[in-house]
């Protein structure tokens, strides 16, 4: 079934009043609302196959056009599953964009992250595959076989774009100088929660003039944490207000709920009162401290330092600065991490 069949069957477009934007210098165009798949995943509200699946094709039958998943999340399933009926390949003009990354170093463990997600998703060619979370110096430079990867996959034309997804400001401001770079996926709130800068903390301005700087060199930006990971929620459309006046081209938001995406398209389209505020329900991560054994692996995962060992020698989080990215649980090795 084609996508325009399926939109027939499914009643599909109807509310699609979203502009899209174009990507920076490339010629794929993605509406300024995308679905961080990740929520749905085995990390965060580890979804049945077909609950996650509705809420991926909720989001595409609802006009959004953009979908980012990772092999680090292992949501390739739910996207199969969402996108059974529709055609996927890039010849399909209303195909969801799709877009994944890995956080592979070498040339050939890129490779097989792109073949995996190619062969998961029964495509023989993606929209956007992505360096996953560079850090500081030397990350970008120690991953220079994986980027090559990238850069032939590019080539071959199996990839359209290629880029970088990233909590770090210094790693920004690199790629607005790297012109094969396509797509920068910065961290970027108004509280700058979990922005980094080196080995330590930077500041939403810093990450903003940096954005600022690749937007200027042609780069395609999505922003990520707009709501730092739920702390922000509480301040919808502010937190909103503050990416979207930035120019970036989309902003991705990890939704796992209808009512979620309903609130985003709304906004996407200038339907939400300037004081409007949804209902949340605030989830975070905990730790189970009688499944915890201390091991301190979480600690060195958490992309945020917000993990420490409390005085019973077990793992704890620091709610002040915890983003519920989800990425310490799977590296638990007796699951004591969990997120409600
Ligand atoms: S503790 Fe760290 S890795 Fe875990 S959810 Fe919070 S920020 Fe993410
Ligand atoms: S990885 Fe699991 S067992 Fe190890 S310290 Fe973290 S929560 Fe505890």
């Amino acid at each position: 079934m084609t996508a325009k069949t399926a939109a027939a069957k499914y009643n599909c477009y109807k509310h699609i009043n979203m502009k899209k934007n174009k990507l920076g210098n490339t010629d794929i165009y993605v509406t300024p609302i995308g679905l961080g798949v990740l929520t749905i995943g085995n990390t965060q509200l580890d979804l049945p196959l077909q609950e996650g699946a509705e809420i991926v094709r909720y989001a595409y039958d609802k006009g959004i056009n953009l979908f980012d998943t990772a092999q680090y999340y292992e949501t390739y399933p739910y996207m199969r599953e969402a996108f059974k009926d529709v055609d996927l390949s890039l010849d399909n003009p209303d195909r969801p964009v799709i877009a994944s990354k890995s956080l592979d170093c070498t040339y050939e463990a890129m490779e097989a992250a792109i073949l995996e997600c190619l062969d998961a998703l029964g495509m023989d060619r993606i929209d956007i595959f992505k360096m996953h979370e560079v850090r500081q110096d030397p990350d970008w430079d120690d991953r220079a076989g994986a980027w090559q990867c990238l850069l032939d996959y590019k080539a071959k034309g199996i990839v359209r774009a290629i880029g970088v997804s990233t909590h770090h400001i210094d790693v920004v401001e690199r790629m607005a100088g790297v012109p094969e770079c396509d797509i920068v996926f910065p961290l970027i709130n108004y509280a700058g929660l979990g922005i980094r800068k080196g080995s330590g903390a930077g500041t939403a301005e810093e990450m903003a003039a940096a954005i600022q700087k690749c937007l200027a060199a042609g780069k395609g930006i999505f922003a990520m944490k707009a709501f730092g990971g739920g702390n922000l929620t509480g301040t919808y459309m502010k937190a909103l207000d503050y990416v979207r006046d930035l120019e970036c081209h989309t902003i991705m938001v990890g939704m796992g709920k209808k009512k979620e995406i309903d609130d985003l398209i709304a906004y996407a389209e200038d339907r939400l009162p300037a004081d409007y505020q949804p209902d949340v329900t605030f989830k975070k991560i905990h730790i189970d401290q009688g499944d915890c054994e201390g091991c301190g692996t979480c600690l060195d995962r958490c992309p945020n330092k917000a993990i420490y060992i409390n005085e019973r020698g077990l793992a704890d989080v620091n709610y002040d600065i915890c983003l519920t990215c989800g990425y310490c649980a799977p590296v638990c090795p007796v699951r004591a991490i969990i997120m409600w």
